[in-house]
């Protein structure tokens, strides 16, 4: 829209400049160009329809807090910060200062625009949407002008209606963020005052109730002057489903879909540790389409749990590497497997050299109890199991790969995380007020520690590990089962890489 936009303004000068240079006068046309420009910047965006922000009235099917599962403790808090609403003449009668806004801060999927929703229904208002990055132009003012539009509209709709209005604001980072933090800040300053005044003249006699709820998973980059008292200030958290929130999501996201007799949904929920909402409800979805592809009636519990590599990895690759690549890719695949099932027995859940996503080859892990903190021996393990793909490359190709990037990524994250923990030997620290060549050290020091205990584990595998990965090269994708009966069969089989 912003090209196209571009590109007219580019012709338009360029037409200009070319009768300027056959002679013609331009200045009634300069003269009627300029009023059309004013009157476009100035006029009530809404006259001009697709111009303007256009936020998502509440059509479609309303949602309830019955339609969110999980997120018990982040409905009730809503439910509690709503009352004012709902009992708005009660409130009134204590002198209870309105609440004005309410900010959902959590990872993206979680659910936050389902709770604004619900919050809309549940007060019986009118529910507009938008996003912080709509107010966002390089022109200084039209963000501005766009909360007030935003604002006029949620009272025009909220009194033709006769309720009240719910204006959330998604992105709300992008809007309010600190001050000052951007190159073209006048634009967001400006912006970000707007919406300052316009929640700060709510409540006033004789208007309609409106209540702002913003949404983002950066609450740290949030303008201090919008947390304040009188404006967002209730928080509310939603994190990601625990097993049993991701069970009751499941649920809720099957409930319409024919399920086959065998589909157990708890052991789903096992599997999904880490997933989002919105990954679930992806996952039901592909494992619906699983089964459409294949002509089912009904969904198998075999099609969720190849959706749940989909959702998290990507669709399957077509490409397929040569012969000399796939090898490097079994050999790395089985490293981490190796050393995962030695260090965590029966923690393999599948080892495949086919590709998905951006992931050549993956090793996925048997679902675990849901946890919230991790010991140092865990970390260690976890860093261990990352560093044994590359160390395996290492150990019987003789050089390493770029493939192991990611990997060492996340090892050097746990290892500062130890670092943090008070698990270095530089003990209980202070993070922020130690030299960065110190942690670097520290850091270093964990993985080298790491590295060499892998080292030694797959040099004593040597052989049987090397006769795995044939049996990977030939089969490509394994289940957890395969892989441990594999294991026991090779112990002793000679069969050296070549
Ligand atoms: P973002 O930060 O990316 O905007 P969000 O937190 O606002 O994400 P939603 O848009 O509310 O997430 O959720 C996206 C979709 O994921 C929903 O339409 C719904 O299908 C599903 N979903 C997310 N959380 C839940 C939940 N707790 N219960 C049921 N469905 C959920």
């Amino acid at each position: 829209m912003k090209m196209a936009r571009e590109i007219l303004l580019g012709a338009a000068v360029g037409a200009l400049a070319f009768a300027g240079t056959m002679g013609l006068d331009l200045f009634p046309i300069l003269l009627l160009g300029l009023a059309g420009f004013f009157l476009w910047r100035l006029l009530p965006a809404s006259s001009f329809g697709k111009r303007s922000v256009v936020p998502r009235s509440g059509t479609g099917p309303a949602i309830t807090f019955e339609d969110i599962g999980g997120q018990e403790t982040a409905k009730k808090e809503m439910q509690e910060a709503l009352h004012f609403l709902l009992e708005s003449h009660q409130a009134d009668k204590l002198g209870i200062r309105p609440l004005k806004g309410i900010l959902l801060t959590g990872p993206p999927g979680t659910g936050k625009t389902l709770l604004a929703k619900a919050a809309a229904h549940y007060t019986d208002s009118v529910f507009i949407g938008t996003s912080g990055s709509e107010f966002i132009e390089m022109y200084a003012g039209v963000g501005a002008q766009r909360v007030r539009e935003l604002f006029a509209r949620a009272r025009r709709e909220a009194r033709e209606a006769q309720k009240n209005a719910v204006i959330f604001i998604d992105e709300m980072e992008v809007l309010g963020g600190q001050r000052g933090r951007h190159h073209s800040h006048l634009e967001y300053d400006q912006t970000l005052n707007q919406l300052l005044v316009e929640m700060d003249g709510m409540g006033s006699e004789g208007s309609p109730r409106i209540l702002v709820i913003g949404a983002t998973n950066r609450a740290d980059l949030m303008d201090q002057a919008l947390l304040r008292p009188g404006r967002f200030d209730r928080i509310v958290s939603l994190g990601l489903p625990s097993r049993q929130e991701r069970w009751d999501i499941l649920r809720l996201h099957t409930a319409q879909k024919p399920l086959a007799p065998d589909v157990d949904l708890e052991a789903i929920a096992r599997e999904t540790y880490g997933f989002s909402g919105a990954q679930l409800e992806s996952l039901c979805n592909e494992a619906a389409i699983w089964a459409l592809r294949r002509q089912m009636e009904v969904i198998p519990h075999e099609a969720f749990l190849d959706s749940v590599e989909k959702v998290m990895l990507g669709e399957r690759q077509e490409r397929r590497p040569s012969l000399e690549e796939r090898r490097r890719i079994a050999i790395h695949e089985m490293g981490h497997a190796w050393v995962q099932e030695h260090l965590q027995p029966g923690s393999v859940a599948r080892v495949t050299i086919t590709a998905r996503g951006q992931a050549l080859g993956y090793v996925r892990s048997a679902p675990r109890d849901d946890a919230y903190l991790r010991s140092q021996r865990e970390l260690e393990d976890a860093i261990a199991v990352l560093l044994a793909g590359s160390l395996a490359e290492d150990l019987f190709l003789g050089t390493r790969s770029t493939g192991a990037t990611s990997d060492f990524k996340e090892a050097v994250r746990l290892a500062r995380e130890m670092v943090k923990a008070g698990m270095s030997p530089l003990g209980v620290v202070d993070p922020e007020h130690l030299p960065k060549a110190l942690i670097h050290r520290a850091v270093s020091e964990i993985l080298a520690g790491m590295e060499g205990k892998v080292r030694a584990m797959l040099e004593e595998a040597r052989e049987s590990f090397s006769s795995l990965v044939e049996r990977l090269l030939t089969d490509e994708s394994l289940t957890g089962e395969e892989f441990r009966q594999w294991l026991a069969e090779a112990k002793g089989a000679p069969a050296p890489i070549s």
